[in-house]
């Protein structure tokens, strides 16, 4: 088994802290995680289907044994929430805007892909993304405790602090700092090794909300997706995402379209990340911001995936020759 296997499924990390990492397999394969004190625990999100959320329930369970009483959400994304109806007896606690951000993206939406024909690059490329989950069943669970900047829990008298960082990722971005044991579990803050896809947000507030974690000092973080990483995978994060804005600028300033600067942009190292064709969502983010367009105005999501999926196409022909 390689390093990287072994560090898969429920992992301890410190006296009271553990990551639960899934390999990312692309889209929609999160991570979570759980602070566990003496007589009950503390679980960071649940995963995109009721099945695997259900398999980390199990582990916990058979591994930590003690009851979850609070969940936090990093924020709505479904690979972030949609197995909540398990721990549904839990006080549920995210941002206040979660409760209306998470109606917008459905599971019907998955399942309407699903059974669509794949009739176009976009449809072809999300049935395949999404094959490994199953959809059916779930009932959106929201949060029973809201807030809006910062809330301190605690777990065995420790302090856990839950910090608004967005918007970053999505309007509804939260970090979760254990500051005695230095974990930090940070979402879709960090994407680890795997290009970051942002939804509702600026580059601006996706930076400072790296500084902040760099600034919390964590030892070891858990990331929204990919393998855990130091505080290196908040620094590498926001070169990335630096990297790509200041192309995108250039790109913006000679007119280029958005389909354009995506392909035109030289990743360099970052092409080694998995979905590079990411960069699609990012230019495009990128381009409203200079445009001086809202940070929370709707993205043409088939759109960008049917570009996406045409960027998979030519990356595919140009490793065959
Ligand atoms: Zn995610």
């Amino acid at each position: 088994m390689s390093t990287e296997e072994s560090r898969l499924g429920l992992v301890q990390l410190t006296e009271r802290t553990y990551g639960y990492l899934q390999k990312d397999e692309g889209l929609g394969w999160s991570n979570a995680g759980l602070i566990a004190g003496k007589r009950e625990a503390l679980l960071v999100d649940t995963l995109f289907d009721v099945p695997l959320t259900q398999k980390m329930l199990d582990a916990i369970a058979s591994r930590v044994g003690k009851p979850i009483r609070r969940v936090v959400n990093t924020h709505h994304n479904g690979d972030h929430c949609w197995g909540n109806q398990l721990v549904a007896d839990a006080e549920i606690i995210a941002h206040r805007m979660f409760r209306e951000e998470m109606m917008k993206m459905t599971p019907e939406v998955s399942q309407a892909v699903m059974s669509a024909p794949p009739d176009t690059p976009a449809v072809a490329l999300l049935q395949k993304a999404l094959s490994p989950f199953d959809f059916s069943g779930i009932e959106l669970t929201p949060p029973t405790l809201c807030f809006d900047k910062h809330l301190t829990l605690y777990i065995d008298d420790r302090e856990v602090e839950l910090i608004h960082v967005g918007p970053a990722h999505t309007s509804t971005d939260v970090i979760v700092f254990f500051p005695d044991e230095r974990v930090l579990y940070a979402g879709d803050i960090i994407f680890r090794l795997c290009t970051p896809i942002g939804w509702e947000g600026t580059f601006h507030h996706w930076t400072l909300a790296l500084d902040r974690i760099v600034e919390l000092g964590p030892e070891m973080i858990v990331p929204g997706h990919g393998p855990l990483c130091g505080p290196e995978g908040a620094t590498e994060m926001r070169e990335y995402l630096q990297y790509v804005y200041k192309e995108a600028r250039v790109c913006f300033e000679r007119e280029m379209s958005e389909k354009d600067a995506a392909r035109r942009i030289d990743l360099g190292p970052y092409a080694e990340w998995t979905e590079p064709e990411r960069i699609v969502f990012n230019v495009a983010r990128a381009y409203r911001e200079f445009r001086g367009e809202p940070h929370d105005k709707p993205v043409d999501f088939f759109e960008m995936a049917n570009a996406m999926a045409e960027m998979r196409g030519a990356h595919k022909a140009r490793e065959m020759q």
